[in-house]
């Protein structure tokens, strides 16, 4: 029998939502990154992915899903990260689901909430209640009509607490923010542990399952989702951002020398946050590095 029989998946991708807090250091409007859903299907049951983070987003999400016909038995929360789970509870009443996340994205959830004021609802009025339900799993596994679904907790990526979610039945890994595919990559939290090692020692972990499949929570939804590539572009990206950060003196700088490198990665908004936070810091020495982190976004 193959065991991919009745096992499927498919990917949504919300388009992010509008903004209107000024402009890019190039004279573009900022704006948010695309987040991917991810549905992992058999005849009867499925289990959804990071189910974005606004009202609207979570309307278009849930009548995608409601299409495929199946009961939700469960969405998985990759990491803490708002934009990827604050809408959580309208799709867990909405389908009867159970949320579910590891210890550590559970409690980065709590953090994210808690920041909410200071960072998130200043730039998006759309983000609905956010109550955190999620629980956790027994050795990070649960099922899916008898598929295993592996939770991996791979540590820091682009923030702390990162878990991706491992299908070995479809050769497919949910990625969430550790692994990115065609959007530029947060880089502003390496500079709470001390540079890109540990996302590099958390890629490290997600090639370890030698998926086939990598679906990267943020992505350009024309591309493929080849594991090869996508894990082969993300590390590349971490180096092209340690040498440009040897190479540029400002935020500004760094900024345009990658948007030179990567002239159709989506998301700049999310490159210069990235930058204001690693020179901010740079600049700062001894400062509390979260209103440094947080005035990049705002
Ligand atoms: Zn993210």
């Amino acid at each position: 029998m193959n065991s991919t029989e009745n096992l499927s998946y498919d990917v949504f991708v919300n388009d992010p939502p509008p903004q209107d807090n000024g402009l890019l250091p190039n004279g573009e409007p900022k704006g948010g990154s695309p987040v991917a859903s991810t549905l992992i299907y058999g005849s009867a049951d499925a289990v959804l992915t990071d189910p974005g983070f606004t009202t609207d987003q979570a309307r278009a999400l849930g009548d995608w899903v409601a299409g495929k016909g199946r009961n939700v038995t469960d969405i998985f929360i990759t990491h803490g990260h708002g934009d990827h789970w604050f809408a959580a509870g309208l799709l867990a009443q909405r389908f009867g689901s159970r949320v579910v996340a590891t210890a550590g994205t559970i409690a980065q959830m709590h953090a994210a909430v808690a920041q909410r004021p200071f960072l998130w609802d200043k730039v998006y009025p759309g983000i609905p209640s956010s109550p955190v339900t999620a629980v956790t799993v027994a050795g990070n596994r649960f099922t899916l009509e008898g598929h295993d679904l592996m939770i991996v907790e791979v540590g820091h990526a682009d923030t702390d607490d990162n878990s991706v979610l491992h299908i070995p039945d479809l050769g497919l890994v949910v990625a969430g923010d550790v692994i990115y595919n065609g959007a530029h990559l947060y880089l502003g939290e390496g500079v709470v542990v001390g540079g890109f090692g540990p996302w590099r020692e958390a890629i490290d972990k997600v090639a370890a399952l030698t998926p086939r499949h990598i679906v990267a929570g943020h992505q350009n939804k024309q591309l493929d989702d080849d594991a090869e590539r996508t894990i082969a572009e993300t590390r590349q990206y971490l180096d092209d951002a340690d040498e440009l950060l040897r190479a540029e003196t400002t935020a500004v700088d760094f900024f345009n020398a990658k948007i030179e490198r990567y002239p159709n990665h989506l998301a700049r908004t999310v490159l210069w946050a990235g930058a204001s936070a690693v020179y901010g810091v740079r600049e700062h020495p001894g400062e509390d590095v979260v209103p440094i982190l947080f005035a990049g976004w705002l």
